[in-house]
């Protein structure tokens, strides 16, 4: 009925490029690399991107250790924070340490309760290899130990 009184061709044609245009605006908007960019603004080289994505696959036979790793690197863990945006959680802040919002950096790395383990860790692996191991929140994150 509609289409009948105008140029169906035309009205189609205009149609898809508007829809077109805006694939190609959504598009642009998903296609941006953003893991890689936050890994190179976290000052990993290429290389070292590269590593880390590697490493999740060939460190472990564990599926579901390659695939928290992997989760880390796309920074898609399930914390506290992110389940409470997602309204799945009643509160963002971290089970072991109450008085802070429970992000990925939190959970892995700065919750005191984690900085004790990494503690013990440092100390635990200087004994065995006497040599002193230097982590950062970055080397924690995207497990650069070496
Ligand atoms: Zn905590």
């Amino acid at each position: 009925m509609y289409s009948k009184r105008h140029n169906n061709g035309e009205l189609k044609s205009a149609n898809n490029q508007s829809h077109t245009q805006k694939f190609r605006d959504v598009k642009h908007v998903f296609e941006k690399p953003s893991t890689k960019l936050r890994l190179i603004a976290n000052g990993l080289t290429s290389d070292q991107i590269s590593k880390c994505f590697n490493l999740a696959f060939f460190i472990t036979a564990e599926t579901k250790l390659t695939m928290f790793q992997f989760k880390t690197l796309h920074d898609i863990v399930f914390t506290k924070s992110r389940l409470f945006k997602a309204k799945l959680a009643s509160i963002d802040l971290c089970y072991l340490y109450s008085k802070t919002k429970q992000g990925l950096r939190h959970m892995l790395v700065s919750c005191p309760v984690v900085s004790e383990f990494w503690n013990v860790f440092l100390e635990w692996s200087e004994t065995l290899t006497e040599t002193k191991l230097e982590l950062s929140t970055v080397k924690i994150l995207y497990n650069m130990v070496s």
